[in-house]
């Protein structure tokens, strides 16, 4: 037997141990999965990630956590949406334009953009992650993002990069900020590739969250925004002012949060506020 044939058999061999000892489940169905453990966002270059469309990326990175059938339940981001909100609309013909409330309401950011929707198996993975302290999906959700952040906003410059912050008590409670776990993805392929992209604020010394609201969760969108307002207090102005800013999170809901962060840093005279993240409710 060649040398290759034997460390193949014992790769499968060590697979089928592994999965008799720690069956996966999907995450969305319940149903156990025949994952081959093999990390599948240690074997994509940022070149991949700009690529690969957005469905395949997801069903690439996503693999290990979700059934044949619920990974398919993915919707990506895709037009016409609202180049402002990055609501997509129902329609799925015609151009990019602005939805009724954004026309209505001014926002402090410039722009939104997610992966997809927030719904089917992506709902099902961030409450795994978020509630069920899943952190093996950081990694995933890392790749998916920052693959998002090379195809939505390549060609624009960001000077920072930060995560929405927790308030101190949130945090002490669920002992991980998810947005800053996800961005910790990009700092690791700052160090290890060549993938281009701005500094990021891991630490969270420039915006804090200084008032502490009760869960979004379950409130209509004005209750949101009131609950909301004046949570967020910069503390370091010096990295702000000028400056173009990119902020993460894991799900975009009505946008209040990502608009009252938007509206702390362009009160300490931001340029411009971006947001991305993983998933954006319809
Ligand atoms: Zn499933
Ligand atoms: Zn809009």
């Amino acid at each position: 037997m060649s040398k290759a044939a034997f460390a193949e058999i014992l790769k499968q061999t060590k697979r089928a141990v592994v999965n008799a000892l720690f069956p996966n489940k999907c995450q969305a169905c319940g149903s156990f999965l025949l994952s081959d453990y093999e990390a599948p966002w240690k074997n994509i270059s940022w070149r991949e990630l700009r690529e690969i469309p957005m469905e395949e990326l997801f069903f690439r990175l996503m693999s290990p956590f979700l059934c044949r059938r619920c990974i398919t339940g993915f919707i990506p981001l895709s037009p016409p949406f609202c180049p402002q909100c990055g609501r997509m609309f129902y329609s799925r013909e015609g151009a990019n334009h602005l939805c009724g409330e954004c026309i209505q309401t001014k926002k402090y950011y410039h722009a939104v953009r997610s992966a997809g929707v927030y719904d089917g198996p992506v709902m099902a993975l961030i409450h795994a992650f978020k509630y069920s302290g899943r952190i093996q999906l950081a990694p995933a959700f890392g790749m998916l993002l920052y693959g998002t952040f090379l195809k939505e906003y390549g060609d624009r410059r960001f000077d920072l990069v930060l995560p929405v912050p927790l308030h101190a008590s949130k945090l002490r409670q669920r002992g991980f900020n998810q947005a800053a776990l996800i961005l910790r993805q990009w700092e690791k392929l700052i160090t290890e590739t060549d993938a281009p992209m701005p500094p990021v604020d891991l630490k969270q010394q420039v915006l804090v969250r200084q008032k502490k609201t009760i869960s979004q969760t379950g409130l209509g969108r004005e209750e949101r925004k009131i609950n909301i307002k004046n949570a967020f207090r910069v503390i370091d102005a010096s990295r702000v002012l000028n400056k173009r800013m990119l902020l993460i999170d894991d799900v975009l809901t009505t946008g209040a949060t990502a608009d009252e962060c938007a509206k702390a840093l362009m009160h300490a005279e931001a340029e411009s506020v971006d947001i991305l993240t993983l998933a954006r409710a319809d």
